[in-house]
This record gives C-alpha cells, structure tokens and sequence, in this order.
C-alpha cells in the first residue's frame, strides 16, 4: 500500500505499482546504488537522486531526464541496496511511464528509443540508415556524427535497404500483445 502520508502525483501512481513505491519510501540516501552504477557518468538525475524525486513527488523533472533510458538494467543498485529497493525495477517502470505518458516531452533520448522499437517492429531488426535518418529529421541534429556515417557507409556497415528477419509474424504478434496489455 502507499503510504497516506504522501500523495504521488497522479500519473506516477497510476504506473508505479504500489509494491514500487512503497520500496522508494525506504530509501535513506545511502548512495550505494549510484555509486556502483556503470553507467552514471552519462545520467542527468543519479538513481539515488531518482529516488528523492519520486519520494518528493518531482516526476516531471525525473521523466523529462535521460537517467531511465541510460540505465542498461544490470542489477547492481537493487544488489548493493541496503534497503533491498528494486532501483532496476523502478528504473523499467520509468521507462514505461516514460514512453506512455502524455505529460512527458518528448526527449532525444526518448525519441531514439521509439524509433528503434519502431524498426525492430517493422523489420525485426535495426535498420541503421534508415533510423539515423528519420532520427536526424525529427530531432533537429543534423550534423552530429556526419563524418563517423560516412565512414561507416565507405566501409560497408550500414546497409542501403532493409532487411526483414524471417519470424516477423511472431515478432509482431508480441508487439501487439504488449500494445493490448
Ligand atoms: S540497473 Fe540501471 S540504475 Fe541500476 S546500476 Fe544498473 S545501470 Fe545503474
Ligand atoms: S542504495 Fe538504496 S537506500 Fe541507498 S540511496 Fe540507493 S536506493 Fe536509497
């Protein structure tokens, strides 16, 4: 259960399950999580400084950073907790958020992940031309990377047209079972 001592905004708590939450509320600012994390270098908000958030109820600012779209769910802050709070968890539930919720922005980091799942659905794989592309439009960054692209093309790591993998059915069929659920 919540706790009734703290409302969490609406949309948070309608997609944090109540489980989630109620381990966030056990956090005591230790750090241990964020300084095991391998991948904090690159976070705008750090997993214990997630945490705080979520317990002060700041989830548009947490929603709007890159921290859950970085996290690679390698299990080491829900390991080293002291508190035994499924940090990974709540970072998959961000995501979830993230990607669902109508009062999130749409961010680089999060448009790159929509593309890429978009490919995946379509092709069943990645098709990197086409995703730098359409990436590239939508998101305004024209010239970054240009000289590392055109490398990759002169030596053959980037396929001109799309492949389908076979099993493509299968593929979306479960794409349209998350979609459902
Ligand atoms: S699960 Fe995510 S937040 Fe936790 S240590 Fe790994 S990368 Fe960092
Ligand atoms: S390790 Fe656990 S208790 Fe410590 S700051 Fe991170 S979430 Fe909070």
């Amino acid at each position: 259960m919540i706790s009734n001592t703290m409302a969490i905004r609406p949309s948070l708590k309608r997609s944090v399950a109540a489980g989630t939450l109620a381990e966030v509320l056990r956090c005591y600012q230790c750090k241990k999580c964020s300084s095991g994390c391998p991948v904090s270098f690159s976070m705008e908000i750090l997993p214990h400084q997630a945490m705080r958030m979520i317990q002060l109820e700041a989830a548009g600012e947490l929603l709007a950073a890159n921290t859950a779209w970085v996290c690679s769910s390698c299990q080491t802050c829900s390991t080293r907790c002291p508190n035994d709070i499924d940090i990974a968890g709540v970072m998959d539930e961000l995501r979830q958020l993230a990607a669902t919720g109508r009062d999130t922005a749409e961010t680089r980091t999060r448009l790159f992940h929509r593309l890429f799942l978009d490919e995946i659905r379509r092709y069943g794989r990645v098709h990197e031309l086409g995703m730098i592309g359409k990436y590239k439009l939508l998101s305004g960054q024209w010239l970054s990377d240009i000289p590392m692209g055109i490398g990759m093309l002169l030596k053959g790591k980037l396929r001109i047209l799309p492949r389908r993998i076979r099993g493509l059915r299968q593929l979306r069929t479960l794409f349209a079972k998350r979609t459902d659920s």
